[in-house]
């Protein structure tokens, strides 16, 4: 049987591939045994890409780790038919037609290896498409934000099909927790697309089989740099009769920072559908934000947008940026229970792996250039034309990036 929280009293798999990456930089013994999630974010990965370790060979050393306790190892479910519609740094294998590749070559198989009795002690934590289903409301249709990508998506449904698919496929065993990607604040915050997309989710955990019991809970922040909680300045301020919510940073946002909006679409995503009981994750690997930027205290109040950019903790030019961040930091270190709601804060974007490459650089993983991390880029209708605040010299999206490693220790808060 499920337990209320998977996190609670269970050590977290420490993935040894990323931890020898980072325990080979300069400082980095510091956090290399930290929990990561494993990516698995193509097919071959589930064998292992490159003589790497498979999908057995991480559960066969979370056995080893876990001991006689409780063990949770994080597994990131990434490779639906055309992913990233919305970008291009992390577009995969699959093309938008190939759901049943999807099933057949990619789930079904990962499904088998979880149902091996001999992983029935651990404790399985799927997360399930980051980045994948809010892309649908707010990047398609008449919304000056659509891209011909993710029309095709919306229109094809193969996005729902796909995590409809593995949800029901994966919840199937009793020790599994499945977690749906659920954004950011920054991308779903706004009323027009907060219920949109809790109906959104809901619809796709209610197809292909699956139910709403197949769902655990929701990870949001995993792809972006969203503070954790602005101490500064919060959503119900005004400065000279001005709301903060009329500040050029919030633009019209319900919510200032990930933990008020995640416990926020809990509610909303219950209120949508969802069991009462499930929890939230929200990604602490690079929202921390410390370092010499971080303001000590509050803006001044001449303006409200004096007030809300001199207080604030995310340093971005634009709450849309999303590529490899100038000035970012690890934020909370994993942990269970942390909040109402909130079964952990978890490293699930392994700190220290790029967003994308900041120029073209031919691959053989489907992967594209998008110019969000390129640092000279002025911007689209997504991040209200600004520029992409990337920090330079990034390869491949899931590459290793030294000085983007580097830079999120130093700027880590709380400091290492
Ligand atoms: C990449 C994946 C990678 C993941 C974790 C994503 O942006 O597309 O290939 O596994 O990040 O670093």
């Amino acid at each position: 049987p499920k337990v209320d929280n998977p996190y609670s009293g269970a050590k977290v798999y420490v993935n040894p591939e990323w931890s020898a990456k980072a325990a080979a930089e300069p400082g980095g013994s510091r956090i290399a045994n930290q929990p990561t999630g494993v990516w698995l974010d193509r097919i071959a990965a589930i064998n292992g890409v490159n003589g790497g370790m498979g999908l057995r060979a991480h559960l066969d050393e979370a056995l080893r780790q876990k001991g006689s306790g409780e063990l949770v190892i994080q597994l990131v479910i990434y490779n639906l038919p055309g992913r990233d519609c919305a970008a291009l740094a992390s577009n995969g294998e699959l093309g938008p037609t190939e759901i049943n590749r999807y099933k057949t070559e990619y789930i079904d198989p990962i499904a088998a290896i979880l149902a091996d009795p001999k992983y029935a002690s651990l404790r399985i934590v799927n997360t399930i498409e980051i980045d994948s289903l809010p892309n649908l409301v707010t990047n398609t249709g008449s919304r000056p934000t659509a891209t011909p990508q993710c029309d095709v998506m919306k229109a094809n449904g193969n996005y729902q099909k796909g995590v409809g698919y593995a949800l029901n496929k994966l919840g199937d065993a009793p020790n599994v927790y499945n977690y749906i990607d659920a954004g950011h604040h920054g991308w779903i915050g706004w009323d027009d697309n907060f219920a949109a997309s809790a109906t959104l989710m809901k619809e796709a955990a209610t197809t292909e089989g699956a139910t709403v019991n197949d769902v655990h809970g929701f990870i949001t922040n995993t792809a972006n740099y969203s503070a954790l909680k602005e101490n500064n300045f919060g959503i119900n301020d005004s400065v000279g009769g001005k709301s903060v919510r009329e500040s050029s940073w919030v633009d019209w946002n319900r919510y200032v920072d990930e933990l008020s909006f995640a416990q926020a679409f809990r509610q909303q995503l219950v209120t949508s559908g969802f069991n009462s009981g499930i929890g939230m994750l929200i990604d602490t690997s690079r929202n921390g934000w410390g370092g010499t930027a971080r303001p000590a205290g509050p803006g001044p109040m001449t303006d409200v947008n004096a007030y809300v950019n001199g207080g604030r903790y995310d340093r971005r030019i634009h709450v849309g940026n999303w590529c490899n961040q100038s000035g970012a930091g690890l934020g909370e270190r994993p942990q269970a229970n942390p909040a109402a709601g909130i079964d952990a804060y978890v490293w699930m974007k392994p700190p220290g792996e790029s967003d994308g490459a900041s120029k073209e650089i031919p691959n053989d993983e489907g992967k594209g250039f998008d110019r969000m991390c390129d640092p000279t880029y002025e911007g689209n209708a997504r991040n209200g034309f600004n520029m992409s605040g990337a920090l330079p010299d990034a390869p491949l999206s899931g590459h290793w990036f030294s000085a983007q490693f580097q830079q999120l220790m130093r700027n880590a808060y709380p400091p290492l």
